[in-house]
């Protein structure tokens, strides 16, 4: 059985990201995922440091906005270490757009 509020949380992230997206569609700050095809980057901040970062909506990938957005420089939700040393991101720690 699927969890109601789970589900409420994630259609809340997800209308920001679509929100987020339509504001950068075909504009330079629009970027689709360098690992593979279907994802797009959503500009986000992390509250807890203000660090910028971008992420991908289909796989998750993390990076740092002053990084170049490419395969190398791809880090994971799970291992993001922020700048105050803690590591680690969900999506409760960060500010979509
Ligand atoms: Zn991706």
């Amino acid at each position: 059985m699927i969890d109601n509020s789970r589900r409420e949380y994630f259609n809340k992230i997800r209308e920001q990201e679509v929100l987020y997206l339509k504001q950068v569609w075909g504009s330079e700050l629009h970027h689709r995922c360098p690992l593979e095809s279907e994802g797009d980057l959503i500009s986000a901040t992390i509250t807890e440091t203000g660090e910028g970062v971008f992420y991908c909506d289909e796989c998750d990938s993390i990076w740092r906005s002053n990084h170049p957005l490419d395969e190398a420089h791809a880090d994971s939700f799970e291992t993001f270490a922020l700048a105050n040393g803690r590591s680690g991101l969900t999506m409760d720690d960060i500010l979509i757009g």
